[in-house]
């Protein structure tokens, strides 16, 4: 399977403590941690907001509602929905920027941007957005699309109920508990020696070679689907599978989970199903790469780096 163009790598720097997971930004190699984000992703509900200041969701939560200026895309606003005369059909709360108590907002049926403002893509505004507002925006997607989805038990259809204390909702009638999903995927650079594996997809920009990925099945490990899939695409056979790092992808809702590996044998068969070309690259004769915001780029770089 083949994932991409990847947002900015991001690390979890001390893992999910209590629910708060402190966010750092990384470019280029988990030991270049170079900012430490000011927001705070809160897993349970606040019970008293404040004065909120929401993220606008179009009515197919696809889309985020941003200041109608190039200059100044900003996501989060600097009032509740309400207060720009909008009627949210839902609302979750994210965390903290800074102080500020920050909450999504859906809209619903024809409901449009006031003056000033306009729904965008999120992968259109990725690389324009300040680096808190993407990856609030990120959440916010992500979480509104699994409150719209599980509005009703996936098992007897009742209408669920919103848990207190954890974000679940629960089905009065069976018990079912739903909770946001994530699909971790792999993403992986193989090298041999100064070489690295590359290969590009159909529906790449032209002349763009990346590392390859693909999603964990249910009951393996990370390193099985590192070993699983390089085998599948490209035929070839890796060791000394190494962590690198990990940044969420909110469409739908992946967690790419970075490796580096070493080619243990066999020659290049390429599947053609999924990728169209593959090679082993050296430092000194790369294709075109991927974005810079990406962990995949990310990865590539922390090679380069080693060789300079
Ligand atoms: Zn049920």
């Amino acid at each position: 399977m083949r994932l991409g163009p990847w947002p900015r790598l991001n690390l979890v720097r001390n893992g999910v403590v209590a629910g708060l997971m402190a966010i750092v930004l990384c470019l280029g190699s988990v030991a270049a941690v170079s900012a430490s984000l000011d927001f705070k992703l809160m897993a349970a509900s606040a019970e008293n907001l404040g004065e909120p200041h929401d993220i606008v969701l179009s009515p197919d939560g696809k889309r985020l509602m941003v200041a109608d200026n190039e200059n100044n895309r900003i996501a989060v606003l600097e009032a509740a929905a309400a207060d720009l005369g909008l009627e949210p059909v839902r609302r979750q709360y994210l965390g903290l920027l800074g102080r500020r108590q920050i909450v999504s907002a859906e809209l619903g049926g024809e409901a449009r941007a006031p003056d000033g403002m306009v729904f965008e893509n999120l992968r259109s505004v990725f690389s324009l957005l300040p680096e808190e507002h993407l990856w609030l925006a990120n959440r916010a997607i992500q979480i509104l699309e699994w409150d719209r989805d599980h509005q009703f038990c996936g098992r007897c259809r009742a209408v669920t109920e919103n848990q207190h204390g954890e974000r679940s909702k629960k089905c009065p009638r069976c018990g079912l508990s739903a909770y946001p999903r994530l699909s971790p995927a792999v993403i992986v650079l193989v090298e041999r020696g100064d070489e690295i594996l590359l290969a590009r997809s159909p529906h790449f920009l032209p002349g763009v070679y990346s590392t390859l990925a693909g999603f964990v099945e249910p009951g393996e490990t990370l390193e099985q689907t590192v070993a699983r899939e390089i085998e599948e695409e490209v035929g070839v056979r890796v060791r000394d599978v190494r962590y690198f790092g990990s940044q969420p992808w909110p469409f739908p809702n992946s967690l790419m989970i970075g490796f580096r590996a070493r080619h243990a044998g066999g020659d290049l068969v390429i599947d053609r199903t999924e990728i169209e070309d593959a090679g082993w690259f050296r430092a000194d004769s790369l294709p075109k790469l991927p974005s810079s915001i990406s962990i995949a780029r990310a990865l590539i770089e922390a090679f380069l780096a080693e060789r300079r």
